[in-house]
């Protein structure tokens, strides 16, 4: 593993500030609701998040950037002997490998799948079995869970699939944001601990398991007694929306 001097404090802090405007300007970029830019907008938010990590980690600015194709993620390390090298997401493989093979039968829109960098499935039902909106609501429009979007038959006729995508994407945002910042890192430090071959489980795959600020968002809106529909979260989602809530 590369050591770095520490950089001053300050460097560090306009450094991490840095990447969070980078972070922001993605989840901008995505929620212009605008399928051309979607993708930019992930990796822009995926870049933000790298020179942030940088910064913690006293590591230059651009030295170590994860860019995410889920299932996979794709480092990039400029000057080194590996500079690109790609590995599998084990919740985003997981999650995709249970949805395609359990009942309902979604399929793969490619065309939604190459413009997100995620995989998007369209699902025969009419509406998605949904927590937070459980009978007699009919159930959502859209899902993201795990890198993985999933959007319902009703998205794509009475309800603007774009709009649908565009809130999606941005939790897939979010999602990417704790991967980078938590999941990633954790699942490193976890299997370099197994030795020869947890290092060598690591070279193939990230155990993106740990996802601190997502559990906080959670239980933060369990102890308010607030709805799915109004954690942190689905509000930081909506802000980004041009158009005002989704339902
Ligand atoms: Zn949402």
């Amino acid at each position: 593993m590369l050591r770095f001097p520490r950089p001053p404090l300050r460097s560090a802090l306009v450094t991490g500030v840095f990447g969070g405007s980078l972070m922001s300007a993605g989840m901008e970029l995505i929620g212009t609701e605008s399928p051309p830019v979607r993708f930019a907008g992930l990796q822009l938010t995926a870049v933000g998040a790298s020179v942030a990590r940088n910064a913690a980690s006293g590591a230059p600015m651009l030295s170590d950037i994860t860019l995410p194709i889920y299932p996979l993620y794709v480092r990039v390390r400029p000057g080194t002997s590996t500079p690109i090298t790609a590995r599998v997401s084990v919740m985003t493989a997981t999650r995709l490998a249970t949805l395609l093979t359990a009942g309902g039968h979604p399929t793969v829109d490619w065309r939604a799948t190459v413009a997100t960098g995620a995989p998007v499935l369209r699902s025969p039902r009419w509406r998605l079995p949904s927590e937070s909106c459980p009978p007699p609501c009919e159930g959502s429009f859209a899902q993201h869970n795990a890198g993985v979007i999933v959007y319902s038959s009703s998205a794509g006729t009475d309800y603007d699939l774009r709009r649908t995508l565009a809130h999606e994407s941005l939790h897939l945002a979010q999602q990417t944001r704790d991967a980078l910042l938590d999941a990633i890192p954790a699942s490193d430090a976890a299997l370099g601990r197994l030795g020869t071959s947890g290092r060598f489980v690591s070279r193939f795959f990230v155990v993106d398991v740990l996802m601190p600020l997502r559990a906080v968002d959670e239980g933060e809106a369990r102890i308010r007694g607030a709805s799915r529909r109004n954690s942190w979260y689905e509000t930081e989602a909506r802000a980004f929306a041009p158009g005002g809530a989704l339902r």
